[in-house]
């Protein structure tokens, strides 16, 4: 039996169903109701079919592995999404920064809120969804930036790519995803990547970046009024391929 009977976590199995598994126990009821509630709740209402598939093991990151400034992660291995807690203890902190985030365009439009963050991890458990069906986000993001900048995202070359997001970062979705493209460029670039790189390593970082960008859609798409036009081609992209299978 499950020794979590908060409120909160019942609420949640009532979205999720009864067989999701919901792991939450060190997480803070004020950051179950603030930052996870409303992403699954947003989550779930507009796309149902995401009910099926969301299973929260929700642990806190060790400060001690990784960046500090990192508010969450997921895990595709253990399909695992962690939540500093660190960062989420003082939720109006927070709030605050993510909203100076969202004024200054570095995630997308209109997703201000603590629990865009929660959702930008959602758009990582839609990915894994989709990669088991057979679906990469790669050729999704490709077809989608074909179709707003009539570019094929698949056959640009690295450095093509990275100066495409630098350029369109503010239409594709916000200047974070800029940042994110450069931060990858910068880490496969130090490893000689970019003077002997194999095909398969040339699409673990082409993966690893539309990766990041789908999730950043899904965010923009979740919880803004008005998302832009490439995350509104992915949104419907995926609202039709879940009506039909
Ligand atoms: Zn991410």
């Amino acid at each position: 039996m499950d020794e979590d009977d908060r409120e909160e976590i019942k609420t949640l199995r009532s979205l999720l169903g009864a067989n999701a598994i919901i792991k939450l126990k060190d997480v803070p009821t004020e950051v179950i109701q603030s930052a996870i509630l409303n992403s699954v709740q947003l989550c779930v209402e507009k796309w149902p079919f995401m009910k099926g598939v969301i299973q929260l093991g929700i642990t806190r990151i060790d400060s001690q592995e990784g960046d500090r400034t990192t508010k969450a992660t997921y895990d595709p291995e253990t399909k695992i999404i962690s939540l500093n807690i660190e960062q989420f203890s003082n939720i109006e902190k927070l709030e605050k920064l993510i909203k100076k985030y969202d004024e200054e365009n570095l995630i997308p439009s209109g997703t201000g809120d603590v629990s865009s963050i929660m959702t930008h991890e959602l758009g990582h458990v839609l990915s894994k969804v989709l990669e088991e069906q057979g679906i990469f986000v790669l050729n999704i993001i490709s077809s989608a930036t074909h179709q707003v900048f009539s570019l094929n995202f698949n056959e640009l070359t690295d450095i093509e790519l990275v100066s495409f997001a630098r350029e369109n970062a503010s239409r594709l979705t916000g200047q974070r995803t800029r940042e994110i493209i450069e931060i990858f460029y910068y880490r496969f670039s130090e490893s000689s990547f970019f003077n002997n790189r194999t095909f398969e390593q040339h699409n673990e970082f082409l993966t690893a970046i539309s990766e990041e960008i789908f999730a950043e859609t899904v965010r923009e798409y979740l919880h803004s009024n008005t998302p832009g036009e490439f995350s509104a081609v992915i949104g419907k992209y995926i609202e039709n391929y879940f009506k039909e299978t």
